[in-house]
Order: structure tokens, then C-alpha cells, then sequence
């Protein structure tokens, strides 16, 4: 089959490998659409995630070349092992955690902690592809009226719907959004579908401004002024209850803290990769919260319920559509160049 492999720092290649086979407990999904994130983009222009530890991934075996993609939609075509409610010809959303389900965070809950987590699409072969392997608990059924193209994005709404969980945004409470890329986006759309009052959210990025716009946020140009001070003006003086940093860079985790109110909640969904010099006080002395949030656990069905019932609409974050065969051309080196218009490119991963 056709795949896109990482080789190493800005080597990635559309070339043959074989078709994956199922461990026990493992399945295959021909793989309808796989969406672009960033992360992806990271990979090939860095800095890197993959190659960090130089050794293979404790569960999967896998290193470098990996194949990369990890938000995905398509049909199960081959089990070993059985699934509860997943047969052969489903139509799924796989979550991306492979996890033991044996260490002390995997047994209370929390597996997208698990001691020796590994992620597909980095530490497992991914999406990228005509076919993939997934373990059996992985697997998210796609009920009728949601098609492949939203399932392929039911990911990146996952981490969002965790973020908004880990926020505990309440009816009513004004949420604060540092970001409008496609996690931001999202995050607006969980917040809204559960019960905020007012979203703001802020954004370097005229175009990426103007789509948070119409998803219903009331838009800041970090350019333009303190954002802090913008949602301190739109909210009597007092600032919002609720922040969530989805880019993960300091300017971001800063307006982030200046646009909460004193008590409320900032929460990180934005991965760092330096770490940040923040005001303490705004925690300490004004008693916010920072709390994180890593990917997803247990929340692919709640992100598919969203989409199922039409609370939250992804179609407005599909950009563009392109074959397998042009993923680097039309898809990796316009993600980063064309930010400002675009949100996810789906790739057809059968148009080899
Ligand atoms: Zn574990």
C-alpha cells in the first residue's frame, strides 16, 4: 500500500510499505480521510516529537520511518479479536491513544496518562495511508448521518471536548479562547454547545479572526491592544471566567491569564515545547487556577454525540481536499504558509 513515512527532520515521502497486519486485540481500517494537524507539520519541519527517547516505543515496537496521521475516519475490514459493539463494515472514529491498561492511570481512568502511552501516528504507524492498525478499544462507531469527512475530524473535536471537561465551563460562564486554529475552533464550538454565555477569542490572524466570527465568538486582535483589557471592557470590568490557551507559547498563556477574572480557571489544551515565563501573581495572589489537559480519555463518544445531533458543525474546518499522491505538495508545506486561510486539509488516502 501507499503511505506517507517520516524519515527524519524534513524527509517525508508518499512510498510503498506493507499492508498492516492485527496483532491480537488489534484491527485494520481502510482509512476513507485523514486530516493534516499540526503536530504533523511539526514533525517534518520540527522541532520533534518522534526520535525524542532514540529507541522503540515500549508498546508498538515502532521508531523511525513511522507513518504519520492520527485524525482519521474509515471501515473496519479485518478483526483479531472481538469488539462489544463493533463489527466488520463499521463505519469509526479511532481514538489515538494506544495505552498498557495495566498501570495505576490506565485503572482509574485516566489512560491518556498511561505510564507508556503511546500515540498513533508517531509512536504507532498512522493514518496517512490506505490502511491502518488500531487496538480494538480504540475503536469509536460513526452512527448514521455522520460521514467519513466529520469522523476524520472527530479527533481534534475530542481534544476540545476534553479541554471544555477539564474547564468545567458551566451554563452561563464567559470563556476566553487564546487561538483560532483548528483546536481553538473547536474549543469554541464545545464551549458554546455547553452553555457558555460569551466566547472571545483571540487571534494574531485576520482571516483565522473573521471564521472564529462566524462561528459566534466575539473576536480580539492581540495587536490591537491588551486583550486583557478587551474582555475586561466587554465583561463589566471583571474579565472571564474561563481561559483556554489552545496555541501553547507564552504570549498565548499570558493573555490567557490576563483575560480571566480573579478565581477563575485557565486551562492549557495548546502543547509547549519551551516553557513559558508567566506572571505567578495572577495565580498566587489572585487565586486563579492553571490546570492541564493532555488529548482525550473516554471523550471520542461525547465529541461524536455533538456531531451526531448538530450541536457542533466541523464543516466550516474543512479547507481543502486533496489526494494521497500530493500530501507533501498540497498538504504539508501549505499548512504553515496558508495558516491564515486554511484549517484542515483532508486527504483522500485512496487516491494513490
Ligand atoms: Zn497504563
Amino acid at each position: 500500500m501507499k503511505a506517507l513515512q517520516l524519515h527524519g527532520h524534513k524527509d517525508i515521502r508518499v512510498e510503498d510499505v506493507p499492508e498492516p497486519r492485527p496483532p491480537p486485540g488489534w484491527s485494520v481500517v481502510r482509512v476513507a480521510w485523514s486530516s493534516i494537524c499540526h503536530s504533523d507539520v511539526r514533525e517534518y519541519l520540527g522541532p520533534s516529537y518522534i526520535g525524542r527517547t532514540g529507541e522503540p516505543n515500549a508498546i508498538t515496537g515502532v521508531y523511525l520511518p513511522v507513518i504519520l496521521g492520527h485524525e482519521f475516519a474509515g471501515t473496519v475490514v479485518e478483526m483479531n479479536g472481538g469488539h462489544p459493539s463493533i463489527k466488520l463494515g463499521d463505519h469509526v472514529a479511532p481514538d489515538g491513544c494506544i495505552y498498557d491498561g495495566t498501570c495505576w492511570y490506565c485503572r482509574n481512568g485516566r489512560y491518556n496518562l498511561c505510564e507508556q502511552l503511546a500515540v498513533l501516528g508517531f509512536d504507532a504507524h498512522g493514518s496517512h495511508a490506505e490502511y491502518v492498525a488500531v487496538p480494538n478499544y480504540s475503536l469509536n462507531a460513526l452512527p448514521e448521518g455522520v460521514g467519513d469527512e466529520e469522523g476524520a475530524l472527530i479527533e481534534p473535536l475530542a481534544v476540545a471536548v476534553h479541554g471544555v471537561r477539564r474547564a468545567r465551563v458551566g451554563v452561563g460562564d464567559t470563556v476566553a479562547i487564546a487561538g483560532a486554529g483548528m483546536i481553538g475552533l473547536c474549543t469554541l464550538l464545545v464551549a458554546r454547545a455547553s452553555g457558555a454565555s460569551h466566547v472571545f477569542v483571540s487571534e494574531p490572524l485576520k482571516g483565522r479572526r473573521e471564521r472564529a466570527a462566524r462561528l459566534g465568538a466575539t473576536v480580539l486582535d492581540p495587536d490591537a491592544g491588551d486583550v486583557g483589557e478587551q474582555v475586561h471592557d466587554l465583561t463589566g470590568g471583571r474579565g472571564a471566567d474561563i481561559a483556554i490557551d489552545c496555541v501553547g507559547v507564552e504570549p498565548s498563556l499570558n493573555s490567557a491569564l490576563r483575560m480571566t477574572r480573579r478565581g477563575g480557571r485557565v486551562v492549557l489544551v495548546g502543547i509547549f515545547t519551551k516553557d513559558p515565563t508567566i506572571e505567578i501573581g495572577r495565580i498566587g495572589l489572585d487565586e486563579r487556577e492553571l490546570t492541564g489537559a493532555l488529548a482525550y480519555a473516554y471523550d471520542f463518544p461525547r465529541a461524536i454525540a455533538l456531531v451526531a445531533d448538530g450541536r457542533v458543525d466541523l464543516r466550516e474546518l474543512v479547507s481543502d481536499r486533496i489526494p494521497l499522491r500530493d500530501v507533501v505538495t498540497r498538504g504539508f508545506e501549505r499548512m504553515d504558509a496558508e495558516a491564515n486561510e486554511l484549517v484542515r486539509i483532508l486527504v483522500d488516502t485512496q487516491a494513490v
